[in-house]
């Protein structure tokens, strides 16, 4: 995974959900964002996948919902949409086959692109989006 190629992908063409470009707003530039997935307990983007489900390796919490906390913030400060690479680095998934498998489990619409093949991400903000405990069975099926 080379981050700076991501970073450079993500420079130009972004939309982020809902219109308003948070990063230009405040003059932050892309390679200032810390990736990973946040801890709900710590606060702190250290998420690894363990024992089925995702556990911060500063405090030891569980959650089986950070990827799409995640996924959630990426669709509203950078992009609505999101290819393989991009979702890899942005919740620094030790595989790019997992993280493959990760979007397509959550049933996201997949857009060819000029970029190539990204997925919708904006599902997950609907209402009628997966519960939390589907999400939940949905990731522990995807580990087996
Ligand atoms: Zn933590």
């Amino acid at each position: 995974m080379d981050s700076k190629m991501i970073i450079n992908s993500l420079r130009e063409n972004r939309k982020p959900y809902g219109g308003n470009d948070l990063l230009t707003e405040f003059d932050i530039p892309i390679e200032e964002l810390v990736p990973g997935m946040i801890c709900p307990t710590c606060q702190t983007p250290t998420m690894k996948e363990k024992f089925n489900s995702w556990m911060c390796e500063q405090c030891y919490t569980f959650d089986g919902n950070a990827h799409i906390d995640t996924l959630v913030d990426y669709c509203f400060i950078i992009d609505q949409y999101i290819s393989v690479a991009q979702a890899q680095w942005f919740m620094q998934i030790s595989s790019i086959s997992l993280t493959h498998q990760l979007l397509t489990n959550l049933k996201l619409p997949q857009v060819e692109t000029e970029k190539g093949l990204m997925y919708d991400l904006s599902p997950l903000i609907t209402s009628n989006f997966m519960t939390k405990k589907e999400v939940k069975s949905a990731l522990a099926e995807l580990f087996k």
